[in-house]
């Protein structure tokens, strides 16, 4: 796991499997934050701006009776990040391994940032939901797609997560549990300390998802969208329409950021994430209307590339002759 200071508000964390990037932030002013050191088990509410209590923000399975039901009383205890001058911080997305998971809290702690108060992830993949792992007490926000998609087919991360640790012989100390999941409206904004996240919808990689923007940080989350070491992926449930709609919602976010975050990979400047926006679109348009002879963006045309852009093309047709049996993912998708 590799871990990088992108802004003294955000810190990247590489996972050393499938490169996933993971982003904690931190919202407070300079000198406001007074050293939170709450345990982590309390359930804060990852809130969108603007709306106080539940209302609006309720999630597939949040107790009736948990505490950020009660809107401002839940922030009443002296230890919330809430009543240390505003400092809160949320991880977005996760590292895969036990090993990473479990060092997330003492890296946290060592750059002086608050316990995480709120997890959120771009989208409902197992491999970006893991930070309960590492933070059980914490809420997990996630756009109101992905929460209906994990409503929609509930442990499916589960088992995803099961088959790739059995494939990889690996063995976490308790199982998967994405508790209090809450619906987060988006585009919108998310409330983070004296900051503000802004949610901005990304689809077309799968149905669901969102882009996390820290603005006064210059970092664009970007989900599993440009991507300088995977073709873009259609095979989950995706849509190259949606995909393409993406990239060009995208576009100005990325023109105007300092470090564009893709899900998977290498971190980009603008310049660089615009040249793979750029690739990305020329791949869709040529999958659009040549398919299977569609040309891979220049380097990414190895094996598992060529892998993923046969299930593109797969995933494009339908209608293909016989009786399409349901392919087994590979660990290479997700
Ligand atoms: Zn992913």
């Amino acid at each position: 796991m590799r871990a990088l200071a992108l802004h003294p508000d955000a810190l990247l964390v590489t996972s050393a499997l499938l490169q996933v990037n993971c982003v904690i932030v931190r919202g407070t002013v300079a000198g406001g934050y007074s050293g939170y050191s709450g345990d982590g088990e309390g359930v804060v509410q990852v809130r969108p701006s603007g709306v106080s209590g539940a209302a609006g923000t309720a999630g597939a399975d949040v107790p009736a009776d948990a505490p950020y039901n009660h809107g401002d009383t839940a922030v009443e205890k002296s230890d919330t990040p809430a009543a240390q001058g505003g400092a809160e911080s949320f991880v977005i997305d996760s590292p895969v391994l036990p090993d990473e998971l479990d060092a997330l809290g003492a890296l946290i702690e060592q750059a002086g940032f608050p316990a995480p108060s709120g997890l959120l992830a771009t989208h409902g993949d197992w491999d970006h939901l893991l930070g309960r792992l590492a933070f059980p007490g914490a809420a997990l926000g996630v756009a109101e797609s992905t929460a209906g998609r994990l409503r929609a087919s509930p442990g499916e991360a589960q088992r995803q997560l099961r088959s790739f640790d059995e494939e990889l012989l690996i063995e976490r100390p308790r199982p998967l549990a994405l508790g209090s999941v809450q619906a987060l409206p988006v585009p919108g904004r998310c409330d983070l300390g004296d900051r503000e996240l802004e949610l901005h919808p990304t689809g077309g990689h799968t149905p669901d998802g969102m882009a996390v923007l820290l603005g006064w940080a210059g970092v664009l989350v970007a989900g599993d969208y440009l991507s300088s070491v995977e073709i873009p992926s259609l095979s989950g449930g995706g849509n190259l329409e949606a995909y393409v709609a993406t990239l060009e919602r995208l576009r100005p976010l990325v023109a105007a950021a300092e470090h564009v975050v893709p899900g998977h990979g290498p971190i980009h400047d603008a310049a660089g994430a615009g040249a793979v926006l750029e690739e990305d679109l020329a791949y869709l348009r040529a999958l659009a209307e040549r398919g299977a002879e569609a040309e891979l963006p220049p380097g990414r045309r190895g094996a598992a590339q060529r892998e993923l852009h046969r299930a593109n093309v797969a995933a494009l047709s339908p209608a293909a002759p016989g009786p399409r049996a349901p392919r087994p993912r590979t660990s290479r998708e997700r």
